[in-house]
This record gives structure tokens, C-alpha cells and sequence, in this order.
């Protein structure tokens, strides 16, 4: 008889785990997969307004290391290199003191590493050859052999520092970028969390960054969905989970409800018809062998949470000591063309301190005459919760419009404009602040039959993004069949 599994998130973790469970035992394992929201894809999903554009939760980038992902999207029948378009190995850091974007060349081999400082004007020339020299020696940091997980309750500043680069660089935006793509802005990004990205970005293929030429949850995520149904899974759709039931050392049941309002789906969608008419049910899913849960940090904490037995116990307790942070993202189109720099401009004033002209990559806006430019921006929140949406917009028309010729954006004719401030627990994003690790669980917990995945669980990628996603529900995977 087939043991059953539910996977709980469809995100990019519990796609990856879905779909392996069944890739690895088809003739062991019954899989069912617990949808909450409309779009596949969580927090790297895209969704379409009324006049019919689609936007995404955030801007989302594909950097060349996600071996794992790339995978995963050929076996759902997606020709990857299709999907995920280059931004051609340049990034371009604003430079408060210049006023300017510079651009910095990713290109050429990995000797050239340190060397690519030496010619980068964004720092003034006297300091140029300290930061390609400290760049180089954490890069050979980062390649060696030694565990990098030692480095992780230091902040990168202070590794930097310690490891001789003089302490006033750390006002360039070329230092601050890790900070702030992983959304650490303006909170201290933990050296292990740096030093693990230069590892697994130590070729220039490797740290080659990639865009995805339309929304993700179409493009990506929906093809992987289809596969997992074509693989014999079943999909819950429109569920949330609210507590576990659990008996000693068992999960026995789910408690989920159904909040959505019944259809809003076209119904056109293998995994929607299901639904229709059963809003505001609340019941508990039982009967299943394994649970793999890829519930976020900031919602899983909240579950059955007066349960003092449960929070107050050494596990528990400690995954209270992980925060997580809100991003704030917004999509703007221009009449005249603007930013045209192939690859993400960074280093702006929060909130939105990173933006990206997606005209050339977004299919649907590349031959459109109505948009000169489509611009992406994307940060952290932290700081301008009083701030309204229009503040936000309009400040962040400012800071771009003032950095050296990039023009008047206004100028350039604002057309459609989407802010999102990604505040729900089920949106935030971990920070990885130092010392972060040691609270990070693993795939194991109490529970002999509940395993968990996602950005926030340890894994052999161990960086909070998409390609560890994926490993963490690879793992959670194998936790389960090797239990059969
Ligand atoms: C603005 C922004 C920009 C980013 N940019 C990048 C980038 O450029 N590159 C990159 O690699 N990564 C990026 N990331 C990170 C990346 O989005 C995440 O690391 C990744 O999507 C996490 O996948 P996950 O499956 O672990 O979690 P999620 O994507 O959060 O998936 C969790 C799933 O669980 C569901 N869920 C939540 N609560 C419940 C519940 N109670 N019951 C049932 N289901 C529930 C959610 O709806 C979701 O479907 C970015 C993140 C943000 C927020």
C-alpha cells in the first residue's frame, strides 16, 4: 500500500519536494500538495492586475550557481535557457559620493577577481587596490577548505576590517551590496552568508546573473505544478494551515481552513474546480503517513501557539530567536526609454534601493511602443512603515532622478505604477543577521514524521533565496523515502 504524504506550501520548496518525492518513490509514495494562494511560486510568485500586466511579488533573479533550480524546470519539459535570459555579467552600484552609476564588470576568469576593483571608478583611486586586495583574499577565503559556518556571528563589516580593509570602505555601495540584495538593509549581514555566496559564485559562470523572460508563476512555476500532477500528484488548493494535531511524537492532523472566497479561479486550471463553493470551511486533514512542511519562519512560529508545552521546549523555543524582514516592491513604466543599463542598478536611498530596466527581458514589454522602460525596484521596508504608498513612490522618483544622467524620470513620462509592501507573515523574507545559523533548524524536528523545507531550513546552499529553496525540499524529500 502507498504511504502518504502531504506537502504543505508551493513555493519553490515544496514544489522541489512534491515533485521529488514522487520522482524518487512513484510506486511508494500518494502525495497530495497544500496550496494556499492563487498563484504558484510563494514569495517568487507573479500575479496580473485588471488591466491585464502581470507583476511580481519582487523582482527575482536567477544567478548562475542554481544548478538545482535549472534542473527542476527541465524535467517539468521548460528549455531553461529560453526561460532565463543573461543580463550580460554587469551590475551597476550608485555611488553616494560621486553622484553616479558605475558599472562593474563580472566578466573574465576568476584571476581577474580582485583585479576588476583596480578598475572600477566607483572608488576613489587611492582606494581601489586595499578593496581588490581585501576582495581577493575573501574570495580565497570563500574557495578554500575551510568551514565557513565559523564566520557566521561576525557581520561582514567587521570580517572585512579584521581582515584589513580599511574601515571607511564600507560606506560604498560596491561593499554594501550583499546587504542589500538579501534584504539585510539596513541590518548587518552575517560574514558565513557573504563568504558562502563568493563560494558559490567563484566562476564568473557561477555568478553570471539571469532574468526570467515573463512571470514566474507562468513561466515556472505552473509548468513544475503540471509536472507534479502528471507525476500522479494531487494538489489542495486554497488552504491554509493553522495548527498541527500531533500525538507524542506524531503530526496526526492538520488544522486548515479555506479563508478565500470560492470562484475566483477560472477553472480552467487542473487544480482549481475542486474548490468552488466552500469558502470559510475549517476542518483538519488526517490520514497521512508524512507531513513536509514549507511554511514560512514568520508563520510557522504562530502555529498553535498556546501551546506552552510545544513553544516552551528547547526546539521550539529557539527558532523564536530568527526574525524575518518586510520588502517593499514596486513596478513602474516610462514613456521614454530610461536606465538602460543591461543589469541591476543598486545602492540607491532605502526603501528601494535597487532597481533594473526589465524592457529588454519581459516578452510581453519588449515590442511594446507605450513603454520606453519598465522599471523594477525592489528593498526593505525597515524604517518607512509610516511612510504611504505615494510618499514611497514619489521619493523614490527623486533619488533616481537625481543621480547623474539618469534624467528626470517624471520627465520621462510615468505610466502604470505598483507598489506592494510585502508585510504578511507569509511574505517576509529571514534576515540573515549574524549569528543567524544557529537557530536555523535542519530538515529533522521532535516529530518522527515532520520534515521541513524552505529558504529559512539549513541545507548545502544554505543562502536565503531560490536555488536553497529547492535544496531544502530535495532534502526534506529524501528525509521521508529514506523512511520507507
Ligand atoms: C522581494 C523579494 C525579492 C527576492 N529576490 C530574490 C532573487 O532575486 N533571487 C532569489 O533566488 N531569491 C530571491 N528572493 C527570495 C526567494 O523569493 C525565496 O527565498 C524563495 O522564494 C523561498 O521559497 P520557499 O518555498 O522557501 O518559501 P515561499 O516562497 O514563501 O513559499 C511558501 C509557500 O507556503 C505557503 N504558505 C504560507 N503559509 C501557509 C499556511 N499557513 N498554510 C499553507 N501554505 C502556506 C505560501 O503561500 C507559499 O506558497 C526574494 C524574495 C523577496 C521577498
Amino acid at each position: 500500500m502507498k504511504r502518504k504524504v502531504l506537502v504543505i506550501g508551493s513555493g519553490a520548496a515544496g514544489l522541489a519536494a512534491a515533485t521529488r518525492l514522487l520522482e524518487l518513490a512513484p510506486d511508494r509514495l500518494e502525495v497530495k500538495l497544500v496550496h494556499q494562494g492563487h498563484h504558484f511560486g510563494g514569495k517568487a510568485s507573479s500575479t496580473r492586475t485588471s488591466s491585464g500586466r502581470f507583476i511580481e511579488h519582487g523582482w527575482h533573479m536567477v544567478v548562475g550557481f542554481y544548478d538545482r533550480l535549472r534542473a527542476l524546470v527541465r524535467r517539468a519539459g521548460v528549455n531553461d535557457g529560453d526561460v532565463f535570459l543573461s543580463m550580460g555579467g554587469q551590475s551597476h552600484p550608485f555611488e553616494s559620493w560621486s553622484q553616479r552609476i558605475h558599472t562593474l564588470d563580472g566578466s573574465g576568469d576568476s584571476v581577474d577577481f580582485a583585479g576588476r576593483f583596480l578598475s572600477y571608478d566607483g572608488l576613489p583611486i587611492a582606494d581601489r587596490g586595499n578593496y581588490g586586495w581585501f576582495m581577493g583574499q575573501a574570495m580565497l577565503a570563500a574557495r578554500g577548505t575551510q568551514d565557513l559556518t565559523r564566520h557566521d556571528d561576525l557581520c561582514f563589516d567587521t570580517f572585512a576590517i579584521e581582515h584589513g580593509m580599511r574601515p571607511h570602505l564600507t560606506k560604498y555601495s560596491v561593499f554594501r551590496f550583499l546587504r542589500e540584495a538579501y534584504f539585510n538593509f539596513p541590518e548587518q549581514i552575517s560574514a558565513y552568508h557573504v563568504l558562502q555566496s563568493m563560494r558559490l559564485m567563484s566562476t564568473p559562470a557561477r555568478a553570471e546573473s539571469f532574468v526570467c523572460k515573463g512571470p514566474w508563476s507562468e513561466v515556472v512555476w505552473e509548468p513544475i505544478a503540471r509536472y507534479f500532477l502528471a507525476l500522479g500528484g494531487t494538489v489542495e488548493p486554497f488552504t491554509l494551515a493553522t495548527d498541527w494535531v500531533w500525538d507524542g511524537t506524531r503530526i496526526t492532523g492538520v488544522r486548515v481552513a479555506r479563508p478565500d472566497s470560492a470562484g475566483h479561479g477560472e477553472g480552467t486550471r487542473p487544480w482549481e474546480p475542486a474548490v468552488r463553493g466552500l469558502p470559510g470551511t475549517e476542518r483538519t486533514l488526517s490520514g497521512f503517513d508524512f507531513v513536509v512542511s514549507t511554511i514560512p519562519h514568520a508563520v510557522f512560529v504562530k502555529m498553535n501557539r498556546s501551546e506552552e508545552r510545544m513553544w516552551r521546549s528547547p526546539y521550539f523555543k529557539r527558532l523564536l530567536n530568527l526574525r524575518s524582514g518586510a520588502t517593499v516592491s514596486m513596478t513602474l513604466t516610462t514613456r521614454e526609454p530610461v536606465l538602460e543599463f543591461p543589469g541591476p542598478i543598486f545602492g540607491f536611498p532605502a526603501p528601494l534601493g535597487i532597481a533594473v530596466n526589465m524592457k529588454p527581458y519581459w516578452e510581453e514589454y519588449r515590442n511594446d511602443p507605450k513603454a520606453g522602460s519598465v522599471l523594477d525596484f525592489v528593498g526593505q521596508e525597515a524604517g518607512f512603515e509610516g511612510w504611504s504608498d505615494s510618499e514611497i513612490a514619489s521619493a523614490t522618483l527623486d533619488n533616481f532622478s537625481r543621480a547623474y544622467g539618469v534624467g528626470d524620470l517624471r520627465a520621462a513620462g510615468v505610466g502604470e505604477v505598483e507598489l506592494h509592501r510585502n508585510r504578511s507573515d507569509s511574505e517576509r523574507l529571514l534576515l540573515c543577521e549574524p549569528g543567524v545559523n544557529q537557530f536555523r533548524p535542519g530538515p529533522r524536528t521532535p516529530f518522527d514524521n515532520l520534515f521541513l523545507a524552505g529558504d529559512w531550513v539549513r541545507n548545502e546552499v544554505d543562502l536565503i533565496c531560490m536555488e536553497g529553496a529547492v535544496a531544502s525540499g530535495h532534502n526534506a524529500a529524501a528525509e521521508v523515502v529514506s523512511r520507507l
